[in-house]
């Protein structure tokens, strides 16, 4: 699957890239064709850092250089296309990288960080929005879709959240590229009522990711402070579950081509499996109650049960979210009740299913507000033990 992306890549680089002067010849088929960037006397894109997309690029000119942004596999579900590159530009004149999707409309709009003057970064998308033109100042910098949020973010968030008597740090399992399934759990390991919360399965959905760390810092305060009584409750919180996907600058899938959000039940990936594993573990007195799969999406929205909600799960709603769609400043949300559509595989679908309880995707817009998102995610932290509290008791 993913050699079809890299062929697209291929194909649409010898098409576009035809007046080149980045490449004397066209790489090999066997190869990627890029990974390292293109250059000229005047300026230089590169794509070497964790989190960096794996675009084609070509020189249109000494001061334009175009990239070429693909899918890692075909179809890209729910087009989210992502972009990262460093770049330097010689002092004398700006430089301009045209962005070009495969496959995708712009979505994403570009972060900047860099030095030299911010008045002279710019952006323009193009009418057909399959390609946008970011203007540089001269200097060094680096530019992506969303703000880059990799794995050192999160050693920290983990180091964090585990500072706790009742916290410990779990590695879950590992990836394909053999990167560690991090989690903390915090509350007792004997805890009967089991409360997950996942995160970054999609990589670039960096939104829900602003939201999963204000919220499990703030369900970690309260587990702290005793307010949430880690003798009832323990939760495990797995923040960034496609690290590969992540580091590898991917729209959608990890390693493996698949998207983890249809992996749930058949369990295929190491990544979805050690969850699925680690449950299959648990102790027998141990079950879930309730579970927060964090993503970024056009709106903020909950993805919620529908009919098939019990009526536990349906008090739970009543009390968490109904009636709050206009409650928090800056974050208006909506409620999308849909039933489960058996064999998707959705970790929505599979925990409703398999455990009979309130199991969300909790969805961020993509151009919401930082702040506003934190805030709102806080509030709902503090809400959620005393709502599932009170549906328990239906
Ligand atoms: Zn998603």
């Amino acid at each position: 699957m993913r050699q079809a992306g890299v062929w697209l890549a291929f194909a649409a680089w010898v098409m576009i890239g035809s007046g080149s002067v980045a490449f004397a010849q066209p790489p090999a088929p066997t190869s990627k064709p890029s990974g390292s960037g293109c250059q000229t006397a005047q300026g230089s894109v590169h794509f070497d850092f964790e989190g960096a997309s794996r675009s084609a690029c070509y020189v249109e000119d000494e001061r334009t250089l175009s990239i070429l942004v693909t899918p890692e596999h075909l179809p890209p579900i729910n087009p989210s296309p992502w972009y990262a590159f460093r770049y330097h530009a010689v002092e004398g004149g700006k430089l301009t990288v045209n962005v070009r999707y495969i496959g995708a409309r712009h979505r994403y709009a570009p972060q900047w960080r860099g030095s030299g003057d911010p008045s002279a970064f710019s952006v323009a998308v193009g009418q057909d929005r399959s390609a946008v033109s970011i203007t540089l100042p001269p200097g060094e910098g680096v530019v992506t879709a969303q703000p880059l949020v990799t794995s050192a973010h999160y050693d920290k968030l983990l180091e964090q959240l585990a500072k706790n008597r009742r916290g410990s740090r779990i590695i879950l399992g590992r990836s394909h590229d053999g990167r560690s399934i991090k989690a903390v759990r915090l509350g007792n390991s004997d805890a009967p009522s089991l409360v997950l919360l996942l995160g970054r399965q999609h990589p670039p959905e960096v939104t829900g990711a602003v939201a999963m760390d204000a919220f499990a810092l703030t369900i970690a305060k309260l587990v702290r402070s005793g307010a949430i009584d880690g003798k009832q409750f323990q939760f495990l919180i797995v923040p960034l579950l496609n690290p590969d996907g992540v580091a590898r600058g991917h729209w959608r899938a990890n390693l493996g081509g698949a998207d983890l959000n249809r992996d749930w039940g058949t369990f295929k990936q190491p990544e979805t499996r050690a969850i699925g594993d680690w449950l299959a573990r648990l102790p027998a007195q141990v079950r879930p109650v309730l579970m927060l799969d964090f993503h970024s999406t056009n709106r903020n929205l909950f993805y919620v049960q529908g009919d098939e909600a019990s009526a536990q799960g349906k008090a739970f709603l009543a009390a968490w979210l109904r009636g709050k769609e206009n409650a928090f400043a800056g974050y208006p949300f909506k409620i999308e009740p849909r039933d489960a559509n058996p064999g998707l595989g959705t970790t929505k679908n599979w925990f409703s299913t398999t455990y009979g309880i309130p199991a969300y995707t909790y969805e961020v817009g993509d151009d919401s507000d930082p702040a506003a998102v934190r805030t709102t995610a806080e509030a709902l932290a503090q809400n959620l033990i005393p709502s599932l509290v009170m549906a328990l008791k239906e």
